[in-house]
């Protein structure tokens, strides 16, 4: 079972959860618990750090953000032993759950669950686990695992103790075919293919962070997205409740060509004016951009008119915007170009579905429903089962709610 930061946002609520987690032990069942911090603490936490220093070291910054899981762990361990469970809280370094030394964004390696399973035997004790955080077994220092990490944490967690099912309780009832926040009508998917939802996650839709769904494709972990607003004690422990199921693409009867719809503001844009059109150009921009350990997403280049110059235009993370600049005016004599011009008011919208790879044209609809509404497409790129376009971020909802009822979801 794994709580987010909403429903564990001060002491009531971590004793909603404390119910929620005692109804399944009641029903027979042994449960790890994965608690995020409460809500807005990681927020404010990190805003310290930029305030002590806005370029300060990475381990220490682990080292204060690591803490807000610390708390709610410790506090729903509390909480569960006055209604009488058996519990006690685990922080990453004490499992240990044993990550890379990426801080900031480290990966899990490998988590032990011996310990944990031998405790659900002899003493039918609930593990209460800090999510978000690990331990770099090398350097023995903190690490945490990227915003939302800590889906990844339960994700891995169950793997590990080879649970049955992974449950991820959140402040929506479900994975809906857009965020519920900006399409009120948007509908929530009963089940949804790993692979969907792993684009759905990586496009924008913040419900779960990507590399949990990575994480569940990979040991087939079932992962259940659900309410942690729902009364405990209405539920049937045994039943199944609303929530989505997120799960391999066989168990999905009924395919849609469109399943979800997705949105990132996160992106700025740069275009590269009258760029020397002559082979070994493309790599002298990207080139330098990948040491700077900048991701470029979406990259469009004209066909030069005059066979000597041509425009090329790319996204990265609007976080990297201004060193993305650098790096290119840096790099300007060794590639070639006139201006660079760029963006921060952008946004990338996304259609996801495994049934385009059978059905051709999906797109095109969506081309001429934002020209009806006058909107703008600025870049293009797809895949096999999605695509994505770049537009004027001022847009963004209209064209999510556009495309949302284009494809037949608000039905
Ligand atoms: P938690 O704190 O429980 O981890 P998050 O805020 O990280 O919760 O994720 C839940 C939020 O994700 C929802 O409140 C919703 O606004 C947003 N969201 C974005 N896209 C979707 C989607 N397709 N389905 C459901 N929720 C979505
Ligand atoms: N508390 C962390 C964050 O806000 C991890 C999480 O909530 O999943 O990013
Ligand atoms: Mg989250």
């Amino acid at each position: 079972m794994k709580f987010g930061g909403t429903s564990v946002a001060d002491v009531d609520r971590i004793r909603n959860v404390a119910r929620h987690v005692k109804r399944e032990v009641d029903a027979g069942h042994d449960v790890a618990v994965v608690v995020s911090a409460m809500a807005g603490k990681t927020n404010e936490l990190v805003g310290w750090c930029r305030e002590a220093s806005p370029l300060h070291d990475a381990r220490e910054y682990d080292v204060v953000v690591a803490s807000g899981e610390q708390v709610t762990s410790g506090l729903l361990a509390i909480t569960l032993q006055s209604l009488g469970v058996t519990a006690r809280s685990w922080q990453g370094w004490q499992i240990p759950i044993s990550t890379s030394n990426a801080h900031g964004a480290a990966r899990i390696l490998d988590i032990d669950g011996a310990e944990l399973v031998r405790r659900f035997e002899e003493r039918k004790e609930v593990a209460v686990i800090s999510g978000f955080q690990g331990i770099c077994r090398e350097t023995g220092r903190i690490t945490t695992l990227g915003r939302g990490g800590s889906d990844t944490s339960a994700v891995a967690v169950a793997a590990a103790i080879r649970a049955d099912r992974c449950d991820i309780y959140t402040d929506v009832d479900g994975v809906y075919t857009t965020d519920p926040r900006v399409v009120p009508r948007a509908r929530r998917m009963d089940k949804i293919a790993f692979e969907e939802m792993l684009e759905l996650a990586s496009l924008g839709a913040k419900v779960l962070q990507v590399r949990s769904v990575e994480l569940g494709m990979v040991h087939n972990v079932r992962v259940f997205v659900r309410s942690s607003f729902d009364k405990p004690e209405d539920i049937d422990p045994h039943g199944m409740p609303p929530g989505t199921l997120i799960c391999n693409e066989e168990e999905i009867v009924e395919q849609q060509v469109v399943t979800g719809i997705a949105f990132s503001k996160d992106e700025a844009q740069i275009s590269i004016r009258r760029v020397q059109d002559k082979p070994g150009v493309a790599a002298a921009i990207f080139g330098p951009l990948a040491e700077a350990n900048i991701n470029v997403d979406m990259i469009v280049q004209n066909v030069s008119g005059d066979g000597a110059t041509t425009d090329l235009t790319f996204t990265v993370p609007a976080a990297d915007y201004e060193r993305a600049a650098k790096v290119l005016a840096d790099s300007r004599a060794r590639i070639g170009y006139e201006r660079l011009d760029g963006a921060n008011d952008v946004a990338k919208v996304s259609v996801i579905g495994i049934g385009m790879r059978s059905h051709a044209g999906v797109a095109a609809q969506a081309f001429k429903a934002l020209a009806e509404r006058g909107i703008n497409i600025r870049a293009i790129t797809t895949s096999e089962i999605k695509f994505s376009l770049l537009i004027e971020a001022a847009y963004t909802e209209l064209a999510v709610r556009t495309l949302h009822s284009l494809y037949g979801l608000d039905k």
